[in-house]
C-alpha cells in the first residue's frame, strides 16, 4: 500500500502502517476517550490515555485477526509478503494463492476464527472476571470489538474473508478458481452499492442504519470488487491455455551446427525483430546455450563461413526452461522483475521457441479482440 510505514515483524513477517491509519486511531481514541470520561467522569485526563490503550487493543485484534490468515496460508507453504494495517482494518499480503479451494476456505476462515475466539474469552472475562469500573468497560467494549471485526469480515465480498469463502466454495463446485473470483466479486459489488444505498440514505436521515462509515465501506467494496472482476477476467481468457500457446512466432532459435555466415544470412538480416541473443539448440533440436549477436564481432566477417555458432555459444544453465504443457497461469506465477523470459521445450527437451512476458500480453489482448 502505497506510503506504508514499516513498523516492525512477527513470526518473520514484515508489519506495515498506512498514514490513514494514525487518522483512525486519533478518532477512536477521541471516541472512546469521551466515552470512558462520560461513564466514569472520576477518571478525569486517565480516560485519554484508557482510550488510546483501547484503541491500540483494538489493533492489536486486527493484528491478530490478520496472524490467523497468515499463519494458516504459511503452513501450506505460502509466503506471508506483509501485514498491513489501513482505514479499514488489516489485510495480509500473500505471495499466492492457496492450491486447492478446501486450503483456499482455511486460510480465509482463519480470521474470523481468530476474532470468534478472542470475542469468547474477553466475554467471559467481562461476565465471569469479576471486574469492575473501566476495566471492564474497556474489556467488554474489546469483546464487542472482536466480534464485529469477526461478523462484518464475514461480508461475501472481495477482498473481504466472506468473498473469499464464497469463492473457495464456487471453486469447489465449479472446479475453476477464477469462476469463485468473478461470482465473489459480483456478490461484493451488490453489497457495495447496497453500503452506498444505505450510507447515502441515512445521510438523509431516512434510515437509522448505516452512516458515512457504511458508504465508505460500501465504496472500498465496489473498487475491489471490480479490480478482483477484472482479475477474474483475465484467469478466464488464460485458463486451458498453456506455454505452447505463448511461445513467439519466429522465435530467435539457431543451430548450433550452422556457421555465423548463415546465421546472419537466414536469421537476422531481414529480421524484423532486432534480437539480441538467440537459444542454440543442438543436432537433437535440443538446448545447448545461447548466443548474443554482439558476440559476433569478435569473428571477423570473413571467417563466418568457417566459424560454427556453437564456437560462441554461451552456457544454458542461465536459461530458464518451462515444459510446453506447463499452464500459462503457472507460467505467469514463474515469471518475475529478473526472470522474463522462458524456453520452451518439449517432454524429450527440443526446443519449441522463446516466451516472453510480452507475447503473454499479446495473447490476451487476440482473446480480448476475438
Ligand atoms: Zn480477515
Amino acid at each position: 500500500m502505497n506510503g506504508s510505514i514499516r513498523v516492525g515483524s512477527l513470526f518473520g513477517i514484515p508489519v506495515f502502517i498506512n498514514p490513514s491509519w494514525f487518522l483512525v486511531l486519533g478518532l477512536i481514541t477521541w471516541n472512546y476517550a469521551t466515552w470512558l470520561a462520560f461513564q466514569f467522569p472520576e477518571l478525569g485526563l486517565v480516560a485519554w490515555g484508557l482510550g488510546l490503550v483501547t484503541a491500540l487493543l483494538l489493533f492489536a485484534s486486527v493484528v491478530a485477526h490478520e496472524l490467523g490468515h497468515s499463519l494458516v496460508a504459511m503452513r501450506q507453504g505460502i509466503e506471508v509478503k506483509s501485514i498491513t494495517l489501513f482505514i479499514f482494518g488489516g489485510l495480509a499480503s500473500l505471495g499466492e494463492e492457496s492450491k486447492t479451494p478446501g486450503d483456499s476456505f482455511r486460510v480465509a476462515i482463519a480470521g474470523p476464527l481468530v476474532s470468534f475466539t478472542l470475542f469468547g474469552w474477553l466475554h467471559a472475562l467481562s461476565t465471569f472476571g469479576q471486574l469492575t469500573g473501566p476495566l471492564a468497560a474497556v474489556i467488554g467494549l474489546l469483546a464487542y470489538v472482536n466480534l464485529a471485526l469477526g461478523v462484518f469480515n464475514l461480508i461475501p465480498g472481495l477482498p473481504l474473508d466472506g468473498g473469499n469463502i464464497l469463492k473457495s466454495i464456487v471453486w469447489k463446485i465449479t472446479g475453476k478458481p477464477y469462476q469463485g473470483t468473478a461470482f465473489a466479486s459480483r456478490v461484493g459489488q451488490v453489497f457495495g452499492w447496497l453500503g452506498i444505498g444505505l450510507g447515502f440514505a441515512s445521510l438523509l436521515g431516512l434510515t437509522n442504519v448505516g452512516s458515512i462509515w457504511t458508504l465508505l465501506v460500501g465504496w472500498f467494496l465496489l473498487q475491489n470488487a471490480g479490480q478482483s472482476a477484472q482479475a477474474a477476467g483475465v484467469q478466464r481468457l488464460l485458463s486451458g491455455l498453456t506455454a505452447q500457446d505463448a511461445v513467439i512466432p519466429n522465435s530467435p532459435l539457431v543451430s548450433a551446427a550452422s556457421s555465423l555466415r548463415e546465421f546472419a544470412n537466414n536469421k537476422i538480416i531481414g529480421n524484423p525483430v532486432n534480437w539480441r541473443k538467440y537459444l542454440v539448440t543442438d543436432e537433437a533440436g535440443k538446448l545447448a546455450g545461447e548466443i548474443l549477436v554482439d558476440d559476433m564481432k569478435k569473428v571477423p566477417t570473413t571467417d563466418w563461413w568457417d566459424v560454427q555458432v556453437q564456437t560462441l555459444v554461451r552456457s544454458p544453465s542461465e536459461i530458464a526452461t518451462v515444459p510446453s504443457t506447463t499452464p500459462l497461469l503457472d507460467v505467469i506465477n514463474m515469471l518475475n522483475e529478473q526472470l522474463t523470459e522462458l524456453a520452451v521445450v518439449k517432454e524429450d527437451g527440443e526446443v519449441v521457441g522463446l516466451l516472453e512476458k510480452t507475447s503473454i500480453v499479446k495473447l490476451l489482448e487476440q482473446k480480448v479482440t476475438a
